[in-house]
């Protein structure tokens, strides 16, 4: 054991997402890992450990798969790198564009690969702003974004993002983002509204913020199909449909961050499928490769590609790139990813899996007189702590339960992620989990939330 390795991870290692100052001083743990097989990884001592949110919802086929390591070796040995500019491409980056307008929506038209999730939904912001400027309309620029969503943490991508841990000391929001209601019934503020009601509030909200603004003002709207790090939220019923008329009638865009959602974590290919949604902008990483490679995409539709491709015939090319745009190993592994999903029957485990982890969930803590609501939608589930169930009463927050029952979880063996925001556990397994493990990560949740609630 090199217990140098400690040492220099606390001296030298600017950890994302970490309370820097515990971690320094060695009072919050680090963890070196090692390996990974299946739904497991594997840490330097050997311990193994049931990874129920697959790295962070992404590590979607499960770890260890050679078919997608031998893609990347195969890439890296024949051309390890080669840029996109300027029409360059490789077979693996215009297979895998092939593969990916195969599985979204029919009038998609397009794919522009980036790196990772922020930085596609920064191109989003930008394709949207490029857009409205070729349509002659400059002044329509504002982005209206949800509280509780995530949608990454740049500036732009951190200011879309709806929660407070993301903006806080780094003057965000940026001025052109608004953010509007979320589509949590749980935590609805009229516990007397129908789900049907609550809908409509949202939509209320949605109408007058657009109203308030300016319809000429506002350009798009961007939304998770279910709402992921804000506590795995899945929208009440007919939320979209309903949303999406407002979008519509006021001509704002409408972009779906599937960085969680796409390639198959809802039981469906994609969860614009899932919800029916019509976008103009899909995002699109994590699952894509199931980050065995960095690899993002924003999949634009023709009603966008036609303005574009209009705008570079009047200003000459588009002047937005990254050295790494469609990078070949991220390809070859996005080519294997997408095979290996079809091949093995992942989604339709999901489906099975999925419900089966959420029913059994529900059956072992629903009735735990600190749970307010166990929820889910294929391979994501959600447990939220309230301090009474009757009046839904958040915990102090310096009480930390969510983080509490999170660690006493790890220690038994099984990773879960204490959301960022409220008391609620999240749950996003590898696709092949099976219902032997799925068993496990309820029995061991029940004890962690015992040990830390008696
Ligand atoms: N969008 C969504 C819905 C996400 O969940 C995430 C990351 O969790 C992002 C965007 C940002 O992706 P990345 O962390 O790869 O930049």
């Amino acid at each position: 054991r090199n217990d140098q390795l400690d040492q220099w991870d606390r001296e030298n290692f600017f950890h994302p997402s970490t309370h820097l100052a515990q971690f320094a001083r060695g009072e919050a743990p680090n963890r070196i890992v090692k390996g990974g097989s299946g739904s497991h990884i594997e840490d330097r001592d050997g311990n193994k450990l049931l990874d129920a949110f697959a790295g962070l919802y992404c590590v979607n086929v499960g770890y260890g798969r050679t078919e997608i390591s031998d893609a990347i070796a195969e890439q890296a040995r024949e051309l390890a790198y080669y840029h996109a500019y300027v029409g360059h491409g490789t077979e693996a980056s215009i297979t895998l564009s092939k593969m990916i307008l195969d599985r979204a929506p029919d009038h998609m038209s397009k794919v522009y690969f980036g790196l990772g999730g922020s930085d596609a939904n920064e191109t989003n912001v930008k394709l949207i702003w490029y857009y409205n400027n070729i349509l002659g309309r400059p002044e329509k620029k504002k982005i209206i974004s949800r509280w509780r969503g995530y949608h990454g943490s740049g500036l732009i991508t951190g200011s879309l993002t709806g929660l407070e841990l993301f903006h806080k000391k780094f003057d965000l929001p940026m001025a052109q983002i608004k953010h509007t209601e979320a589509p949590y019934y749980y935590r609805r503020d009229n516990l007397d509204q129908s789900e049907e009601q609550f809908v409509q509030h949202c939509v209320d909200k949605l109408e007058e913020m657009i109203e308030r603004e300016g319809a000429d003002t506002i350009a798009a709207f961007i939304g998770e199909p279910v709402l992921g790090t804000g506590g795995i939220v899945p929208p009440p019923a007919g939320y979209w449909e309903a949303i999406q008329k407002v979008l519509d009638k006021h001509d704002i865009l409408f972009v779906a961050d599937e960085v969680v959602t796409g390639f198959g974590r809802l039981g469906s290919m994609m969860g614009s499928e899932h919800y029916g949604l019509k976008p103009d902008l899909i995002t699109i990483a994590k699952g894509l490769t199931s980050a065995y490679a960095p690899l993002s995409g924003s999949i634009v539709s023709d009603k966008m590609w036609k303005v574009l491709e209009q705008g570079t015939d009047e200003f000459g090319a588009i002047g937005h790139g990254w050295t790494y745009s469609a990078h070949p190993i991220g390809a070859a592994a996005g080519v294997a990813n997408l095979k290996l999903l079809d091949d093995l029957n992942l989604i339709s485990n999901n489906r099975e899996v999925g419900g089966y982890l959420k029913k059994t969930m529900t059956e072992a803590l629903g009735d735990h007189p600190n749970v307010g609501e166990v929820r889910g939608e294929g391979m994501l589930c959600a447990v939220e702590f309230v301090k009474d169930k009757d009046s839904r009463t958040f915990f102090d927050a310096a009480d930390k339960i969510g983080p509490q029952v999170a660690s006493a979880l790890s220690e038994s063996g099984v990773i879960g992620r204490a959301m960022p925001q409220g008391d609620i556990l999240g749950f996003a397994p590898p696709f092949c989990l099976t219902k032997e493990e799925a068993d496990e990560v309820v029995t061991k949740t029940v004890a962690a939330a015992q040990k830390v609630l008696g």
